[in-house]
């Protein structure tokens, strides 16, 4: 059977243990996932090779996540699929709310392309909370962030402080 990759699609600014937390679970439903760091969108905090560098980091760190390739994406997602002969992009959900933008997200890139496929995977409880706006807020305060994102990107953040 041909080798089935999905998309991890997000701006990940920064990268949360919620994001590699879903990531580990989507290892297991594909035998490949191509990260796409997104290069445009919102504002940023981190130019997006700084944030692929860091997924880069996290998956050299951990043998679980050896099915996992990264790389800054511009454009729409659903040439990114095509490119990349995707069978699904993954998205995590942490809420209705993020449910609600998921839906209309999935809805027009339906449109775009029939048979987008998305793959949504409940955020793990005790991770829900997390979000990359509420790690900058904090990081800006330089608290220990270390409960809220990976050890590289705790560093990072520490070496790093925001405008
Ligand atoms: P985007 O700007 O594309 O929404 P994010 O980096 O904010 O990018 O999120 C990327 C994906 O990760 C989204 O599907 C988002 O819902 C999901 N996500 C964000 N935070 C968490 C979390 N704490 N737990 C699980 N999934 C999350």
């Amino acid at each position: 059977m041909a080798e089935r990759l999905a998309l991890y699609p997000g701006s990940f600014d920064p990268i949360t243990h919620g994001h590699v937390d879903i990531l580990r679970r989507a290892t297991r439903l594909f035998d490949r996932i191509a990260v796409l760091v997104a290069a445009e969108g919102k504002a940023r905090f981190w130019p997006a090779e700084r944030r692929a560098q860091l997924w880069r980091e996290i998956i050299r760190a951990e043998d679980a996540l050896a099915s996992c390739e990264v790389e800054v994406y511009a454009g729409l997602l659903v040439d990114a699929v095509a490119g990349h002969q995707a069978v699904a992009v993954i998205r995590g959900l942490r809420s209705a709310r993020d449910f609600e933008q998921e839906w209309s997200l999935h809805g027009v890139n339906r449109k775009l392309r029939p048979d987008f496929e998305t793959v949504w995977l409940p955020a793990r409880e005790d991770l829900a909370v997390i979000s990359s706006s509420l790690v900058r807020e904090a990081a800006r305060f330089g608290g220990d962030l270390t409960a809220l994102v990976p050890e590289p990107v705790a560093a990072a953040l520490a070496a790093w402080p925001p405008r």
